[in-house]
């Protein structure tokens, strides 16, 4: 019996997933508090209680992330771009590009047909285009990010941002409330703001084939449906498991594979 483990270890959030003959057993999300060692233990523990099982029924285990040098048990190290490319065509069979949407970065991916990087490109160097972006910018408008893709549905008259910068924008909204704007109209602004700052990122990696989102971002349907319209193209929905646990995902089946 072979049931291998990832652990994805991000700037925000840390995901485990337990994954039996390409199936998940169990799954677990938590925040990372900055703290890898302790964030990895106690996302495992919680998968792993999940499934009934212990570390040491586990077969392998990939460990994954920018928090993946600091885990406290044995595992490989694969980047996450890897685990991410593996866990979006697992996710998605016909996935050929994918943006994956983190906390801190954000990463526009091309496949090869066997489900390898065939190119990347990285924005990790300012906010504008992260998860953090939405974060900041939604407690500024005082509603919780898991709602902004609800402002975008709602939305009659979505602002335009005057800068994508995370700082000017923060006061941007201030203003845009104190003009009277609606809470729903900045929101979908929001989305709209962080779809233009990916779509600069996927045109000049280039689109090609389907396209989907993977990271916590994908949750927000609202810069889903953005990037839709500013690209014109399709963004495919992920149903087969939640998006933000893609990196965890391909690193279970790469620990499955490298058994091989
Ligand atoms: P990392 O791997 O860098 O720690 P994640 O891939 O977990 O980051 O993504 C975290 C981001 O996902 C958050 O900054 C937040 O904007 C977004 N997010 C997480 N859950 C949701 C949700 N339910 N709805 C909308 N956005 C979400």
């Amino acid at each position: 019996m072979s049931i291998t483990a990832g652990c994805d270890v991000g700037s925000l959030t840390a995901k485990a997933v337990i994954m039996e003959k390409g199936r998940i057993l169990a799954s677990a999300v938590i925040r990372s508090r900055a703290r890898p060692e302790e964030a990895s233990r106690e996302v495992m523990d919680l998968a792993l209680k999940e499934a009934a099982l212990s570390i040491n029924d586990l077969t392998g285990i990939t460990r994954t992330g920018y928090g993946r040098g600091r885990m406290p048990f044995e595992g490989k190290e694969i980047s996450e771009i890897t685990c991410h490319g593996r866990g979006a065509r697992w996710l998605l069979p016909s996935v050929k590009t994918l943006i994956d949407i983190g906390g801190q970065d954000c990463k526009a991916i091309k496949l090869k047909s066997d489900g390898s990087i065939d190119r990347f490109i990285t924005n990790d160097k300012c906010a504008s285009g992260t998860g953090r972006f939405l974060d900041v910018m939604a407690k500024v408008l005082g509603v919780p990010v898991e709602d902004l893709a609800t402002c975008s549905e709602r939305a009659d008259h979505p602002v335009t941002f005057s800068s994508s910068c995370a700082v000017w924008a923060q006061a941007d909204v201030i203003r845009l409330l104190n003009e009277g704007h609606g809470v729903d109209d900045i929101g979908a602004g929001i989305n709209n703001a962080m779809a233009a700052r990916v779509a600069v990122l996927l045109n000049s990696l280039g689109l090609d084939g389907d396209l989907c989102i993977t990271g916590g971002v994908a949750k927000n349907l609202g810069v889903a449906k953005a990037l839709e319209t500013q690209l014109g193209c399709r963004v495919r929905k992920i149903r087969k498991a939640d998006p933000q646990l893609a990196g965890a995902i391909g690193a279970a089946l790469l620990a499955e594979e490298n058994l091989k």
